[in-house]
């Protein structure tokens, strides 16, 4: 078993898997080009596909001796046309057309919209974008059989095209009975991660932390105006977030997105929870193998505003360039992170601790690898809770997380600047020293004559009892040691 290095960069990279990147040998080749964390979209494709990626995925871990991350995305109640007699019609803007429960293939003048629950949250006035935006209607009267609307922005719909209705919140469930199927089934596959999308209320993400029941970590997807308005709420209850921008720039303009970003990364910053900023990243990699300047600008803008992670979709799932665009990422991520004006801007956001002892141990290590410069951070940790708090604190020095459970390991992927390892735990104080000497010097995170800086709690073995920090300086003598 080969050991990788931690990576040369704080920001986690999670790469999307599809049709373009189902193999093993090209899972591989993503995982060695930088990407921490995959995600597995249930959006598309059967179990079977991905019950091969997760096998793909365990393997490789197995054969590099690092953990791997694995966040299902649940596809949540997107709300979509039903279809056509001739497959597509034009909408001619200024015209009439209804959306009506009358299930049979529709014409020009009307198709079905399989969401009974929809109809009475509608008002007149209310708008109905279709197909990403690309087309607009303007409802101007309703009853619980007909949605009558007018044609705002016409063009071509086909069957099965998405409609987001962002001025109301729809009396949809956050989950519907395909997102509980494949919920059922990504816990039995031990999904590390479930994403939930389109949660409007604070209730969703409460209904689907009972369903899941501790068997995984929840993401929140913020992708509503809904659900920015009630973001602290949802964050209470979510372990991270994800700034979907692709949903949420259809549901709000465009030019919202950038200040709604760095509102959700700064709110989740402080409330200490990772986030995640996703999609159209380096959109244009789909195609070509680099992308544009705008793009990597994004990218960088990402990381500056204090991401957690930045996500690739099509362009790892789907695209032709799915190793280029991981390694682009890498690239942009280590260009920002050299940039002393990085630390400056990350320490923008104040992250006042919670009055907790681990709270203020987290803060206080940060602040002495800064004055001591020490070399690392080594976390013991059962929860993975004071890893995310020191995470948090966005230190200068790599933070090692050990743990006994395989699963924090495992969560610890979407974490800014964490590189986790799953080990026996430690039973003294000693034992304590010792290991993190050991473990520094194994990971390449310290040499001899440095200082490193621990972190845990006693009684060891206790869960949830960070109360020790202590500081010592390696010799080199300490690799003689056992594992
Ligand atoms: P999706 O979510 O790719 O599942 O739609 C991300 C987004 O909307 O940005
Ligand atoms: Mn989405």
């Amino acid at each position: 078993m080969i050991h990788i290095a931690p990576r040369a960069r704080k920001v986690r990279v999670l790469a999307t898997l599809g049709p373009a990147s189902s193999s093993p040998e090209m899972i591989r080749r993503l995982f060695l080009a930088g990407a921490d964390a995959f995600r597995i979209n249930m959006s598309h494709g059967d179990h079977a596909d991905k019950a091969a990626l997760v096998s793909a995925i365990r393997g490789l871990e197995r054969e590099l001796g690092r953990v791997t991350t694995i966040l299902f995305d649940l596809q949540g109640p997107k709300l979509r046309v039903g279809t056509f007699a001739n497959g597509v019609v034009q909408l001619v803007t200024g015209e009439p057309f209804v959306l009506d429960r009358d299930p049979a293939p529709g014409d020009v003048t009307r198709v079905n919209l399989p969401h009974r629950e929809i109809f009475e949250a509608l008002e007149p006035g209310t708008r109905l974008l279709l197909d990403d935006g690309k087309l607009v209607l303007r409802v101007v009267r309703v009853s619980a059989e007909r949605i009558e609307t007018m044609v705002e922005v016409g063009g071509a719909l086909s069957n099965r095209k998405g409609v987001n209705v962002p001025d109301v919140v729809v009396p949809l469930p956050a989950l519907t009975s395909k997102d509980r199927a494949d919920l059922a089934f990504a816990l039995e596959q031990g999904a590390d991660w479930i994403a939930l999308s389109f949660v409007q209320r604070p209730e969703d993400v409460a209904e689907a932390r009972r369903l899941i029941g501790g068997k995984a970590a929840l993401l929140a997807k913020i992708e509503k105006p809904a659900a920015v308005e009630r973001l602290e709420g949802i964050l209470e209850l979510a372990d991270a977030v994800m700034v979907a921008r692709g949903d949420l720039g259809v549901e709000c303009p465009p030019e919202k997105v950038p200040p709604v970003q760095k509102h959700i990364i700064e709110t989740a910053r402080r409330m200490g929870r990772p986030v995640v900023v996703a999609t159209q990243m380096l959109e244009s990699m789909i195609l070509a193998p680099t992308p544009t300047r705008a793009e990597v600008s994004d990218v960088a803008t990402a990381i500056y505003d204090g991401a957690d992670a930045v996500m690739l979709s099509a362009e790892s799932a789907a695209g032709s360039w799915p190793e280029e665009s991981v390694a682009m990422m890498d690239r942009i991520a280590v260009s920002v992170e050299s940039d002393p004006g990085y630390a400056a801007r990350l320490h923008f956001t104040e992250t006042r601790p919670d009055p907790t002892t681990a709270d203020a141990l987290s803060d206080a290590a940060s602040s002495i690898a800064r004055t001591v410069s020490a070399a690392a951070i080594i976390c013991f940790t059962t929860s993975g809770s004071t890893a995310r708090r020191i995470s948090r604190e966005r230190a200068s020095v790599p933070l090692l997380v050990l743990t006994p459970k395989l699963e924090t390991a495992r969560r610890a992927g979407l974490l800014w600047g964490a590189h986790a390892v799953h080990t026996r735990d430690v039973a003294s104080f000693e034992e304590m020293v010792g290991k993190s000497k050991r473990m520094a010097l194994r990971h390449n995170l310290a040499k001899a004559g440095d200082r490193i800086i621990m972190m845990a709690g006693v009684p060891f073995g206790t869960p949830g009892s960070t109360n020790v920090l202590h500081v010592v300086r390696l010799t080199g003598s300490e690799l003689k040691g056992r594992g």
